[in-house]
């Protein structure tokens, strides 16, 4: 044996038993590391030693880490809006939880670790490039300083995928302060509808969530409203730091929606480059149900699902209840408003709350809609310009972004020029996980060269203080490069 594995029985076994399934272990052939994130072990309070053997062999499925074995979670969802009573962890396990030094408790997930009872006719199975995707973007966003899943490792298996072709098979150990999401709300109330015994199953998973999430809450006069108001303002928080950042997630069904505010489930996500308000890269996102500019609306309709489930608790008078879901839901809108516009301030500058950012803001969104300029370079332009470079380096010469330029110039003057130099340079991420440079790096882990990977994820930790030979990671694809789609 090697070291002691640190992770402790997951809080999912004290939920009633139809919340979870066992996850059989399915021992890879040959687990090998394909990365390991030891700064996340680190601040997990993780030993050094931990990366052992066992480790190996737990993080790929093979073994449990306690004694009543990994489980696989049932949820419910809204997929592209369309009900799905039964999902669950098809591909996933939960091998237990970790109390960090953060004072938090964290789920240790693995994804691709194998067929579960939930699989249905899926394989169990990932590919090293589709976990290596999220390892990617998970920890682009950490970096970014927005609310996300991490990642820390993937481990490949040594056997193959099969999906238009054989590829090589890997498993993700995800790090979350937790997996409830809005679809596992939806499973309970539809298991307690079935049984028509009241809300037994919303009662626990909520006083779960509030444990984990939200302890304070616990002593409030309705801890239930005060949950699902503290879940509103997360996500509306959340999703403002994604549209500040030019981020799609993509598959935003309400099983991708977490209760933590946390990001989760990357799939075909991706940053964008060029600006387009409907821009959309999934694959399977024909409709553009979830395209950037529908990102805010769309969090709002599953916020409005969770609501639904959590009505009993609100209060035993259904109208009553009705009503405060509805004022607590109505709370959205001004605080994604309030997170964007201030979000807005530091990205250009502004002075905070004066009376014509609304008026530039608009301009702003006016100008890279006619401009199509790259979301995130534009900003750095705009740093420049006030650093005082040159005024039309790099920024198109149409006229919504003369006009844009002009009523922004005339703001930053009337701000202080080292505040808004600080923020800019602190909300302005020098680079993103760009989509051309994301699918290279996946290519090259194909083909066993990891450097590529490596390097993205290095210059990916300190986005806001790029090193100068990661510099040609900030270059958009040149036409031939763009990325138009990205597949889960
Ligand atoms: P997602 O699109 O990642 O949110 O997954 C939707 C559902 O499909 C979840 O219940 C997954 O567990 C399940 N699923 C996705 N891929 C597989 C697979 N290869 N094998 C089994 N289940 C899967
Ligand atoms: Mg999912
Ligand atoms: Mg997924």
């Amino acid at each position: 044996m090697g070291a002691e594995i640190p992770f402790r029985e997951s809080f999912y076994l004290e939920l009633p038993g139809d919340f979870y399934k066992p996850a059989a272990p399915s021992p890879a052939p040959s687990p090998r590391w394909v990365a390991f994130n030891a700064a996340l072990a680190r601040e997990l309070g993780m030993a050094e030693d931990a990366v052992a053997p066992d480790l190996l062999n737990l993080l790929s499925g093979g073994a449990p880490a306690n004694g009543r074995g990994n489980i696989a979670l049932a949820y419910s969802g809204h997929q592209f809006g369309v009900w799905n009573p039964l999902m669950g962890d098809g591909r996933a396990a939960i091998v237990g939880e970790i109390a960090a030094p953060d004072g938090r408790v964290y789920d240790i997930h693995l994804k691709g670790s194998g067929p579960t009872p939930f699989a249905r006719r899926g394989d169990g199975r990932a590919t090293l490039s589709a976990m290596l995707r999220e390892y990617i973007v998970s920890e682009a966003m950490a970096g970014l300083g927005i609310p996300t899943t991490r990642s820390l490792a993937v481990v490949a298996t040594g056997a193959p995928v099969f999906r238009d072709g054989a590829r090589p098979g890997a498993v993700l150990t995800r790090v979350a302060r937790s997996h409830i999401r809005v679809g596992t709300f939806q499973y309970a109330a539809g298991r307690d509808g079935a049984e028509d015994q009241g809300p037994i199953r919303v009662r626990a998973l909520a006083d779960a969530a509030i444990r984990r999430h939200d302890p304070e809450l616990a002593q409030a006069e309705n801890p239930y409203l005060a949950f699902y108001r503290a879940v509103v303002a997360r996500q509306a928080r959340l999703i403002a730091q994604w549209m500040l950042v030019g981020f799609i997630h993509g598959v935003m069904n309400s099983d991708n929606m977490a209760v933590s505010g946390e990001t989760i489930d990357f799939g075909p996500c991706a940053f964008m480059d060029s600006f387009n308000m409907r821009q959309v890269y999934s694959s399977i996102d024909a409709a553009g149900r979830y395209a950037y500019n529908r990102q805010p609306s769309i969090a709002q309709w599953n916020l409005a699902r969770l609501a639904e489930t959590l009505l009993p608790l609100f209060d035993a008078d259904a109208a009553r209840a009705l009503r405060l879901a509805q004022e607590a839901l109505e709370t959205f809108q001004p605080l994604y408003a309030e997170a964007l516009g201030m979000g807005l301030e530091r990205k250009l500058g502004l002075r905070a709350g004066a009376p014509d950012n609304e008026d530039i803001f608009a301009l702003l969104w006016k100008a890279l809609g006619a401009s199509k300029a790259d979301f995130t370079n534009f900003f750095l332009h705009l740093t420049g310009i006030a650093e005082g470079k040159a005024e039309a380096d790099g920024l198109a010469p149409d006229e919504e972004t003369k006009a844009f330029l002009a009523a922004w110039r005339a703001a930053l003057d009337k701000n202080d020029r080292d505040a808004a130099l600080a923020a800019m340079r602190a909300a302005n991420p020098k680079i993103i996980a760009r989509n051309h440079r994301v699918e290279e790096a996946l290519a090259a882990a194909n083909e066993d060269e990891m450097a590529p990977f490596e390097r993205l994820c290095a210059a990916l930790k300190h986005p806001f203080d790029l090193a100068p030979e990661h510099a040609d990671l900030q270059t958009p694809p040149r036409p031939e490069q763009v990325v138009h789609e990205t597949f889960c």
